[in-house]
């Protein structure tokens, strides 16, 4: 099963994607983790993709969707994977298509997590991330076993500067607008499953499974 994660930013969309992943027995694929994973190589594209994230800025879609080519190609692509991060335009979702194409191949689900800007900017504001594996909890919704500290790897968690509320809304006008022609782009090809995603992560697991289920 090949699906794409969509939704807002902050809407909960990680925590979906694992719960699906497991579930389906499929690698998650972020755009955030080939993008960290790449810079840890050292060459000059990780130095290119390092100072486009260090500045705040997006990484161009001719260096996104060739990172994706190469991923998808990998071995634990066979039966399926999670788009999480990507298409995040219309340029992209295009290459995607003639990237599996190419294989015969297509998505299967695309899956919107719809959350109203109220319940996002309260997921955001209480959301903390660490700094080195990329781990993301909530103050109230998803906390951490010992406050203010990863579970993961130990690392003091940091509210990012920019899940403060004015950008977050900046963020999320850029947001609709971009995310715009790829749910038309989708929905044209009846793939595009809206989910409500204002209420508990299993209520919200439990509407997709059910569709995920639907497909055999
Ligand atoms: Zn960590």
């Amino acid at each position: 099963m090949k699906i794409i994660l969509l939704g807002t930013p902050g809407g909960g969309k990680g925590t979906q994607a694992k719960l699906i992943c497991d579930y389906l027995k499929i690698p998650h694929i972020s755009t955030g983790d080939i993008f960290r994973s790449k810079v840890k190589d050292g060459d000059a594209l990780a130095l290119e993709i390092e100072d486009y994230t260090q500045k705040g800025k997006l990484v161009p879609d001719y260096i996104t969707i060739s990172l994706i080519e190469d991923r998808l190609k990998k071995e634990d692509c066979a039966n399926g994977f999670l788009l999480d991060g990507f298409p995040r335009n219309e340029n992209q979702a295009e290459a995607l298509d003639l990237i599996l194409n190419k294989q015969n191949e297509h998505i299967d689900r695309v899956f919107l997590i719809d959350v109203p800007e109220a319940a996002i900017l309260d997921r955001l504001a209480g959301r903390r991330v660490c700094p080195k594996c990329g781990e993301s909890y909530h103050i109230k919704y998803n906390p951490p076993k010992i406050e203010g500290k990863c579970d993961i790897c130990g690392t003091d968690l940091v509210h990012r500067s920019d899940d403060q509320e004015e950008i977050i809304l900046d963020r999320l006008a850029i947001y609709k607008e971009t995310t715009k022609p790829i749910l038309d782009f989708y929905n044209e090809k009846g793939i595009l499953h809206k989910i409500k995603g204002d209420d508990g992560i299993n209520d919200i697991f439990n509407r997709i499974r059910k569709i995920l289920d639907a497909d055999g």
